[in-house]
């Protein structure tokens, strides 16, 4: 509960769980009392592991096709036996840790709390650990573990030689960037975008999503309630992320700003690494901004334009997982270039606006107070900002109900 010792500390959600948790709060809202016991990974590895194994080689040959590298003989694999091998046949990192966690209830968090933005896995600012054995309720499953994916469970991987993945389409082979394949994907980019790098369309979400609702599928047909739901929970993160304006847009300029850049740097080599910190910056800033507002209006119930446009979102989906990734990333791949702009307008911070210096607002470019004072000295570079990233979650509700309302026992994804 609030006391007065924690109105400095910074404690937040972080705005994957946030998503989940207003998407899905009219859906609970009528299955309120449905738990679940928390069940150790092994035990699921261990009740399902035929099934599992058959359904490797399904994720094996879209992961692999989906990379250009066909499927190679000499991995089918032959044992699973422990979490290692799980973590290996799925190519997750091999440093993943599966923690047993709930977010923070809304009676949590004071008013006064501070808001983190950073991303940090459990123990983090934004967990409390539970136990095996302990019984939750299924909306907090889908809550915590729709934060899952970005604690590190695909970074790095395509430096795993036994992995055999090549090189990443895009993005760095380590660190947390290293992850970009899984988190983004960039169905609505222009043949300009292509030409310069071609293999910007082998984002892999689509495979993961794939993955986490066949997984999710078979905890279910077992019995395994528990891990059906944190399966749907990582589907819904993967979705959810194709919604972010920058994670469907790789470049968040105008494709006017862009030619010109490019007519100024031909060599699109040297282009993009005069300008990889102008991205980063961007995309860092976005992210933390959008988590420090949606924190401070489910806080202190202030401008609740950000939580209340997912309370009404749509559900209705009705086809492939390609065809939603590219129709769930339309709206916010149009809008990226507006909402950077009033991003950067709001801001009006230099740095945020030059190639070469990279800040990062998870760690010393605090955005606390420099974000109140931008509010208040530039208000319509603010609305701007936050009605158009509205239309953006709009969708991710949209994408984050259908998939947790289709993942019930028994539910086929028939037409995934
Ligand atoms: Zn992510």
């Amino acid at each position: 509960m609030s006391n007065s010792n924690n109105t400095t500390r910074l404690m937040s959600w972080n705005t994957h769980s946030l998503i989940s948790r207003f998407s899905l709060c009219e859906y609970f809202s009528k299955n309120e009392f449905e738990k679940v016991a928390v069940s150790p990974l092994d035990k699921f590895i261990s009740k399902c592991r035929d099934r599992l194994l058959e359904f490797s080689l399904v994720f094996h040959k879209d992961l692999y096709n989906r990379l250009g590298l066909g499927h190679p003989d000499g991995r089918k694999v032959e044992s699973l036996e422990t979490i290692g091998d799980f973590i290996r046949i799925f190519r997750l990192n091999p440093q993943t840790q599966f923690h047993h966690v709930r977010v923070y209830r809304l009676e949590e968090l004071s008013p006064g709390t501070g808001h983190d933005v950073s991303r940090e896995g459990p123990p983090g600012h934004s967990y409390i650990p539970v136990e095996v054995g302990a019984e939750i309720p299924v909306f907090e499953i889908i809550c915590a573990y729709s934060d899952e994916p970005d604690w590190g469970m695909d970074q790095n991987i395509f430096s795993v030689r036994e992995y055999g993945l090549a090189n990443p389409p895009f993005g760095p082979v380590k660190g947390m960037s290293s992850q970009a394949p899984f988190h983004m994907g960039f169905p609505h980019e222009s043949r300009l975008a292509y030409w310069i790098v071609p293999s910007l369309g082998r984002s892999l979400v689509s495979t993961r999503v794939r993955m986490c609702l066949g997984l999710s599928e078979i905890a279910f047909a077992q019995g395994m309630d528990y891990w059906g739901w944190r399966f749907a929970a990582w589907a819904a993160h993967y979705l959810q992320d194709i919604t972010c304006p920058v994670h469907c847009m790789p470049i968040p300029v105008a494709p006017k700003a862009l030619i010109v850049n490019l007519m100024m740097n031909p060599s699109p080599t040297k282009f993009f690494k005069k300008c990889r910190d102008l991205f980063r910056n961007r995309h860092g800033l976005f992210e933390a901004s959008v988590c420090y507002l949606m924190n401070k209006s489910v806080k202190q119930d202030s401008d609740r334009r950000l939580i209340d446009v997912l309370l009404f979102a749509s559900d209705g989906l009705d086809a492939n997982v390609d065809s939603v990734i590219r129709s769930a990333s339309e709206t916010p791949h149009n809008l990226a270039p507006k909402i950077i702009d009033f991003l950067v307008n709001l801001y009006s911070y230099p740095v945020v606006d030059q190639p070469e210096r990279y800040v990062n607002p998870e760690g010393e470019f605090l955005i606390n107070g420099l974000l109140e004072e931008a509010i208040t000295k530039r208000p319509q570079f603010y609305d701007g900002f936050v009605d158009s990233v509205c239309k953006c979650l709009e969708q991710a509700g949209r994408v984050t109900r259908f998939v947790i309302v289709t993942s019930r026992r028994g539910a086929q994804h028939d037409s995934w």
